[in-house]
């Protein structure tokens, strides 16, 4: 290994140079000065007083060279639909939306909430508010109201853009029900929505000064052209929310240019895409790795992008191999959980189509263990690549670097430090550097690189707080993950310093499902622990203590009591975090200054020693726990 780690130390020995490189990369409108003005730290801006365009650097900039190209594929399994748009009418059709938009008075720097599922108008609505400069916040389709409503607080948007409802395996999932319970409970509404009606709800009502039907705005800004509006580099694009360990979900704010430049230079170095080919990332629009890797990156670089509506085994478990060889797909971007789904099913459906095309398939989002990578290899006789990110850094943290490099992968290990990034294993005790194989946290010596969180949305002062203060006396970024580095160099993720868990590759908060269970009127104190699941990761399990126990005296009582509160789950925060099982005990284990022993609940639910627990104050909080989960359902 040689070349990758030239590459990888020019990164960080000479960073203005090298990404002063890569800044070629993207079109500017204006060049910029500085590199870096890291005169306020952890306060990184890149690309000082240069002026750039998302929407530009995706769309106009490859109109003369490639503007019959396709740009966007949309396929659903769902509706049976397939469409494309070339790099051309894309343009036009994104020219469209950010006409519709501006007619409602955004403009640049005003907030845009989309709530939408995995349909072309929520890729439209993204790249529109971005030629605007608008900042658009996307909210995941399977967020329930509550939800979405204090990520409209938070952001406190002026439009909204959302859709009749999504599709789910044959089923729909009304949003309505959802939006205006949202908007009802909020606090600061958005003045006006938007509504892309698919026909899935009979009972569809538009409240009239506020709503607008998408298709006859549409038709009302039809040839409308909208000129770009130019950004600073460190100007908002968009804010995403993530959870963390308290119930307010953070919204990560990302910049400009030096987000556009990160994501053209792992496009090339990382996915090690080529301008012209085909990609297909089978996230969703509502994560990071949808805004990264379905709409912004293979733009920007010049490939044609897959939006997929569906299940990855239906019909069958051959669909996805069946869209990488039908269309020549040459990057695949998908998730452990994914790769989990599909090893239960026949790897015959896997091996039916050519796949020589498919250069990698890269998965992320949660640890993917040994024996899925094995398998997955084998079922495509493809390489996998395994790599590591979080949505406050935009684009990967750890990977192998094809692009630049064929190093060999060792599965279980996410590879090496991606370029840019300073990264470090450190003692929790004092920072200092861990030893090979010795579990340490994983952080990296800011500034961050281009591309990363700028800061909390409105709160300077919590991500400082937040990602900065780990450590005593030193400012270091922690990512919450802990770490160990082998003897061979290669890194391996072994799970959240906090109390986040990852069900199926989405980072949920215990602290917001607890939120979410105790909303039910009975529920007096909850614990939500994530367990491992052989499918998903994790799953959340509950155990609640009950205000009437009278309503749990009986198993049937017990049983649907559990429903309900599960159903309070899914109403207030979706089913995403809905605990697989909720328990009741009267007694919840705590330390005697009143912490919840979280994860010693976890290591009971996992059939794993506890541990030391000299702390607890009453043991026989722990009976309950081991005697709820002997009792089978
Ligand atoms: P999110 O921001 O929702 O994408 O979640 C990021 C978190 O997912 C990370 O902090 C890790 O805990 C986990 N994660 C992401 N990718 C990997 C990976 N390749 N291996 C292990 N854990 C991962």
């Amino acid at each position: 290994m040689g070349a990758y780690q030239d590459f990888y130390r020019r990164s960080i020995d000479q960073r203005d140079a090298f990404w002063t490189e890569q800044a070629q990369l993207i079109d500017w409108h204006k060049p910029f000065g500085k590199v870096l003005d890291y005169s306020k730290p952890p306060f990184a801006k890149w690309f000082v007083g240069g002026e750039t365009n998302l929407c530009h650097n995706a769309l106009d900039r490859h109109l003369a060279a490639r503007g019959d190209q396709k740009a966007l594929i949309f396929i659903s399994t769902e509706t049976g639909q397939e469409q494309t748009w070339s790099f051309r009418e894309l343009h036009t059709e994104v020219s469209r939306c950010a006409a519709m938009i501006r007619g409602q008075g955004v403009a640049k720097g005003d907030r845009v909430l989309i709530y939408m599922p995995m349909i072309p108008e929520a890729v439209f609505a993204m790249l529109a508010c971005a030629r605007l400069g608008a900042v658009h916040s996307v909210v995941f389709g399977g967020f329930a109201a509550h939800s979405l409503a204090a990520r409209i607080d938070d952001a406190r948007p002026k439009l909204m853009i959302t859709a009749d409802g999504g599709l789910r395996g044959g089923r729909a999932i009304l949003y309505q029900p959802m939006f205006s319970e949202a908007l009802r409970i909020s606090k600061s509404p958005p003045g006006k929505v938007i509504v892309f009606n698919r026909g899935l709800d009979p009972d569809l009502k538009l409240k009239p000064g506020r709503d607008l039907d998408y298709e006859t705005l549409r038709a009302q800004h039809m040839d409308e052209a909208v000129p770009v509006t130019w950004l600073e580099a460190s100007e908002p694009s968009y804010i995403l929310y993530t959870s963390g360990t308290t119930g307010q979900p953070k919204g990560v704010q990302r910049d400009t240019g030096g987000y556009a430049v990160a994501l053209a230079a792992s496009m090339k170095h990382i996915y090690d895409g080529r301008p012209g080919e085909t990609m297909f990332t089978t996230s969703d629009i509502g994560w990071v790795v949808g805004h990264s890797y379905i709409v912004y990156g293979p733009l920007i670089h010049g490939m044609t992008t897959i939006l997929y509506e569906g299940l990855p085994i239906r019909p069958d478990a051959g669909i996805w191999w069946k869209i990488v060889s039908e269309h020549k797909v040459t990057v695949m971007f998908s998730s452990p959980t994914a790769a989990r789904v599909l090893k239960k099913q026949d790897p015959a459906y896997l091996k039916k189509y050519d796949l020589s095309g498919l250069r990698h398939l890269f998965l992320a989002g949660e640890p993917l263990d040994e024996p899925t990578h094995r398998w997955m290899s084998d079922a495509i006789g493809r390489p996998v690549i395994d790599h590591y990110w979080q949505t406050e850094t935009g684009w990967p943290i750890l990977s192998a670097v094809p692009g630049i490099e064929a190093t060999p992968v060792k599965p279980g290990s996410p590879s090496f430090p991606v370029f840019g990034y300073d990264l470090r294993l450190l003692r929790e005790s004092d920072a200092s550097e861990a030893g090979p194989n010795e579990k340490c946290v994983v952080a990296v010596i800011p500034p961050l690189p281009p591309g990363c969180m700028t800061t909390v949305w409105g709160d300077d002062e919590r991500f400082v707080r937040t990602y900065f203060t780990s450590f005593r006396d030193k400012l270091v970024y922690t990512t919450f993950d802990w770490g160990i580095r082998d003897a061979d160099g290669y890194y391996f993720i072994l799970g959240r310093t906090d109390d986040v868990i990852n069900v199926a590759g989405h980072r949920l908060g215990t602290r917001e499902i607890e939120e979410a269970v105790q909303a039910h009127p009975n529920v007096a104190e909850v614990a939500v622990v994530g367990v491992a699941d052989p499918v998903k990761g994790q799953m959340p399990l509950a155990f609640a203590v009950v205000k009437d126990a009278t309503r749990i005296a009986t198993p049937k009582l017990r049983a649907s009591h559990e429903q309900e509160v599960m159903n309070t789950v899914d109403k207030m925060l979706g089913a995403i975090g809905r605990p697989s099982r909720v328990h009741f005990v009267t007694l919840l284990p705590k330390t005697r200054s009143g912490k919840l022993l979280r994860r010693t609940i976890q290591a009971l639910a996992e059939g794993r020693d506890p541990g030391d627990l000299t702390t607890i104050e009453d043991p026989g909080a722990l009976e309950q726990i081991r005697a709820a989960l002997a009792v089978k359902r």
